[in-house]
């Protein structure tokens, strides 16, 4: 074991763990765990560290998901694909890809670990297709009493339905097992809309499409609007974009021009605006096809930290628009586009989107950006509206502001005295978000 420090994607957060190890067994991981609890100690076992929070920052042992990767078992007949919990997105992404498979839907990125992702409900966007944790039919864990623990339809049902979103405080993922369907072509239409045409039309568009982000630009009436519908082509007579268009919009305008962009802003604050209307303007309407992962995940170069919180869907738009009211009569000059999604409801205690159908309103700032003044400024108007912080994005909710948003907090802490009596996975963000 070597002695290292951890810091995650946005350079936030940072932690310096005693002990360091990269397990590659479900023997290694308990072992792990049982010497912690036996010596009093904490164990975290982080993934990618693309959460903006520290939720996955280790106090005193950090284990590394590198040695805990790939799928372990197909199963055609249930539709469900079983891989090791420290599987990056993306390499799960191709595997099934290779199977004739698909998710049925995921984030804008597939860096992260499917432990990562899942224990932080992660989530895409449209009206149909939950978050990544409500596609999970099993998993395994090791607890903190350094038991290994299934859970599915049949065995440890309740563990299943609790610990699909479950923060890092329930145990270590060893194995997850994803509902999948076959693989399938998407027809991409993105273009520049105007805020009025946007929001007027957001509710046929997601009514219409599998797939529906939206960025407005700050400072400006400019949206850009991606939709993605469904097709039946089969794999294989996708139409996707040029090597040369592809580099255009997703790496040059979208990373290295927006990323000059923002240290501009950064430098000269009172140039955003102005950036923010060539920004807009700078994405042209295009289509095409391509498979699904292809379609869903893009590039993001330019580093950033976020905040995102999710509202109730019925009310989210006008939360939108009284969003646009504060940054407006503010000070701040934003630079980043602030991102709208949607998710339907689903029964995941801790999920952002439990029991409600939800609209996702993210902010960005450039990661070498004070983000407190923007965030924070906004942060009430969401959480009257009902909001729900996104665990891995940053935010300032502690265990009271938390518990009234979830009808089942009790229950998820109640599972957490089960599962771990001794809070061998705790860290500081744990305390503060769940109280003890
Ligand atoms: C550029 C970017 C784009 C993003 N896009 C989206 C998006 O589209 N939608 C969205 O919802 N979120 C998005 N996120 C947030 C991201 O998906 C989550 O924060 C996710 O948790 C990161 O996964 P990770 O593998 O980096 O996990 P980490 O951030 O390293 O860890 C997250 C949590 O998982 C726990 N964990 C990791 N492995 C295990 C394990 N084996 N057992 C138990 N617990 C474990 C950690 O302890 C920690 O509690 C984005 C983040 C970035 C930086």
């Amino acid at each position: 074991m070597t002695s290292t420090r951890w810091r995650n994607w946005s350079g936030l957060e940072e932690a310096a763990p005693s002990e360091v190890a990269t397990p590659a067994s479900v023997e290694a991981v308990v072992g792990a765990v049982r010497r912690a609890r036996e010596a009093g100690t904490t164990v975290k076992m982080a993934g990618t560290g693309h959460s903006f929070t520290a939720i996955a920052a280790p106090e005193h042992t950090l284990l590394r998901p590198d040695g805990m990767r790939g799928v372990v078992e197909v199963d055609r007949e249930a539709m469900t694909v079983t891989a090791r919990a420290g599987t990056p997105l993306k390499d799960l992404n191709l595997a099934l890809e290779r199977l004739g498979l698909s998710l049925h839907n995921m984030g804008d990125i597939a860096e992260q670990t499917l432990a990562g992702a899942t224990s932080t409900g992660t989530h895409g966007t449209g009206g149909t297709a939950a978050g990544l944790s409500a596609q999970l039919a099993g998993l395994e864990l090791v607890t903190g009493t350094g038991e290994v623990l299934r859970a599915s339809a049949e065995e440890n049902v309740d563990v299943l339905e609790v610990a699909r979103v479950g923060l890092g405080a329930l145990g270590i993922l060893t194995s997850l097992t994803f509902h999948v369907e076959p693989l399938f072509v998407v027809e991409a239409h993105e273009q520049p809309m105007t805020w009025d045409a946007a929001l007027a039309s957001y509710d046929e568009m997601v009514a219409a499409a599998h797939h529906v982000d939206m960025y407005w630009f700050p400072h400006t009436d400019a949206m850009v609007v991606k939709q993605n519908v469904r097709t039946d082509l089969d794999p294989g007579e996708q139409d996707p974009p040029s090597r040369l268009a592809a580099w255009w919009e997703d790496e040059l305008v979208s990373n290295t021009v927006f990323g000059a962009l923002c240290r501009v802003g950064s430098r000269s604050p009172g140039l955003v605006p102005r950036i923010n209307r060539v920004a807009g303007r700078a994405l042209s309407e295009r289509r095409y096809s391509d498979l699904a992962h292809r379609v869903f995940v893009s590039p993001r170069r330019v580093r950033f930290r976020e905040m995102e919180y999710a509202v109730p869907r019925e009310v989210g738009l006008d939360v939108l628009r009284e969003c646009r009211r504060v940054i407006e009569a503010s000070d701040w000059r934003v630079a980043f586009p602030v991102e709208v999604r949607t998710a339907p409801a689903d029964d995941v205690p801790l999920s952002t989107s439990h029991g409600r159908d939800s609209l996702y309103l993210a902010f960005h700032v450039p990661a070498d950006t004070d983000h407190r003044a923007y965030f924070g400024g906004l942060e009430p108007l969401l959480r009257e509206a009902g909001g729900r912080p996104h665990w891995g994005k940053v935010h300032t909710c502690a265990a009271a502001d938390l518990a009234p948003a979830y009808d089942r907090f009790d229950d998820f802490l109640a599972m957490r005295d089960r599962l771990d009596p001794d809070r061998v996975f705790a860290n500081p963000y744990l305390r503060r978000v769940l109280g003890v």
